[in-house]
């Protein structure tokens, strides 16, 4: 099988450095589809295959690389959450982004944690367009906040870039909606 090799960042500090290892996964699931795709069932699991053995084998290290304890009640971690985040679409720098935290096992405390983790992801997607009135009226002057219209100083969605916003607060506010359609923008009316 045709493979590439991948950069894999492991977030485990926040404000530390990833853990950084480069694997071999299909060059099939690297393209520029590959956001699209993964509205796409089987692209989602071949993607999953593909890394949750890499995952696995960094798992140890990601725990030693965390605090040791729960984020949520600051009891003794017994494991890390693991969530990754494709960047395979991303032509000139195709990546793939593990958030790692520690968890205490108690399922309140994941459930917590996972959704702080939305939030986390929604911030990561978050590109600032149009930034300077220098440039020459932007054109993406036309996109506005899908949550309250403004128009100035929009953020775009850097994952699938068809939805704005006036900044990160609305981004997060609309991200349990967006990230169902984000990996399902098939970049068609422009
Ligand atoms: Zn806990
Ligand atoms: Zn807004
Ligand atoms: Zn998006």
């Amino acid at each position: 099988m045709d493979t590439r090799p991948i950069r894999f960042e492991f977030q485990c500090l926040e404000g530390a450095e990833e853990l950084k290892f480069v694997h071999n996964i299909p060059s099939g699931l690297v393209n520029p589809e590959a956001l699209a795709a993964q509205r796409d069932g089987r692209y989602r699991s071949q993607f999953l295959t593909a890394i949750r053995p890499i995952l696995k084998e960094h798992e140890a290290a990601c725990r030693a690389a965390s605090k040791g304890f729960c984020e949520n009640c600051g009891q003794p971690s017994v494991g890390v959450l693991q969530t990754p985040m494709s960047w395979l679409h991303n032509a000139e720098d195709p990546f793939v982004a593990v958030l790692v935290n520690p968890v205490c096992g108690k399922r309140e405390c994941e459930s917590q944690m996972r959704e702080n983790i939305e939030d986390m992801i929604a911030e990561a997607t978050a590109e600032i367009q149009g930034q300077g009135a220098s440039r020459p009226s932007a054109h993406v002057g036309n996109m506005s906040c899908r949550i309250c219209g403004k128009t100035e100083g929009i953020m775009k969605c850097a994952r699938c870039k068809s939805v704005a916003y006036c900044g990160k607060e609305h981004q997060r506010a609309d991200w349990k909606v967006h990230k169902t359609s984000c990996v399902s923008n098939d970049g068609g009316g422009r």
